[in-house]
């Protein structure tokens, strides 16, 4: 606590491209909450200090961003998807424990659960691209939904291998050269790599090949909408784009510091995607 109330930060290295000061100072606002959330920048070898005098600097908690996420986890007492995904990107003390989570899985299904109601209904098969982070949170969350089939498709194959063996027999691996192919039965499509990005080359999939019903997930947010999401769109599917998934992130750090479950609400997003739109290359 400080004197104008509780406080929480984002913690990262670099951490000016982050939006979540625009995010929680939105709702605090809205919400008439007498409280602060600020940046902190804070250089690898200084992190673990930084995070274990949280309560001594004022704050209630915290979001992590790169390059701290594994060491957060590290530092703290993990729930179940903070350890599957083997990243924490959110912080907070309970009595004095300093407790994390990954909240970009919630992020990633309650966005879908927004934009595309149903999409998990017989979801007999997903196709996920990409292997990095982002991807854990996803296939995670896609296990919890009930997915029967899961396959995944990187450029370095042993990465998603890797991810087959950490999360089981449900995932099957395949490569780009055959990912027209796996799209044919796909409910979902999710890209988690960073294709699409601005600055980064636009992500080539034949999206007629897609069941009708299929549902479009697109991680990147920077454009906000995405070839691939323009794509998806011009074939009348329904999708799912990354700033959806980040506003949808913040929900539980905010209720968990602030103690309101805040709303996504239309002009949060009109206020992200101003702030994006603006933006050069601010992932
Ligand atoms: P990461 O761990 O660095 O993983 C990057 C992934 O992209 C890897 O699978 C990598 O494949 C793939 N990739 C990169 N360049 C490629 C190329 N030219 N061709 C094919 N594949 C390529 O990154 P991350 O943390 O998972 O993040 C990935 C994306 O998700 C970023 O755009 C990030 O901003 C976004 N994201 C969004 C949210 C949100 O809330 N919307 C949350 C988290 C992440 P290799 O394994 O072959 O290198």
């Amino acid at each position: 606590m400080t004197a104008t109330g509780p406080a929480a930060c984002v913690i990262g290295w670099p951490v000016d491209h982050s939006r979540s000061p625009l995010i929680h100072n939105y709702w605090l606002k809205r919400y008439g909450i007498v409280g602060e959330y600020r940046r902190e920048a804070v250089p690898p070898q200084e992190f673990a200090a930084f995070a274990g005098s949280l309560a001594a600097r004022g704050y209630v908690g915290a979001n992590v961003t790169l390059p701290h996420k594994e060491a957060a986890l590290a530092l703290s007492q993990p729930d179940d998807r903070a350890r599957a995904v083997g990243a924490a990107n959110t912080l907070w003390l309970d009595g004095g424990v300093l407790r994390s989570s990954n909240t970009d899985v919630e992020g990633f299904l309650d966005n879908l659960d927004a934009s595309a109601p149903h999409w998990d209904r017989g979801l007999n098969e997903a196709v996920v691209l990409g292997a990095g982070g982002a991807a854990r949170a996803v296939i995670y969350g896609l296990l919890t939904r009930g997915v029967e089939r899961l396959v995944l498709v990187n450029r370095t194959r042993s990465r998603a291998e890797l991810l087959r063996r950490t999360f089981g027999a449900r995932i099957e691996v395949a490569g780009w050269d055959v990912l027209d192919a796996t799209l044919t039965d796909a409910a979902l499509l999710v890209n988690t790599t960073t294709l699409g990005m601005q600055g980064q080359p636009a992500l080539a999939a034949k999206l007629a090949r897609l069941p009708r019903h299929a549902v479009v997930a697109d991680l990147v947010y920077v454009p906000v909408r995405t070839p691939l999401i323009t794509a998806a769109q011009a074939r009348a599917l329904r999708t799912a784009d990354g700033l959806g998934m980040l506003l949808h992130q913040a929900v539980r750090g905010f209720a968990l510091w602030f103690g309101r479950t805040p709303e996504v609400t239309p002009e949060l997003r009109a206020l992200l995607e101003a702030d994006l739109g603006s933006a050069t290359a601010k992932p």
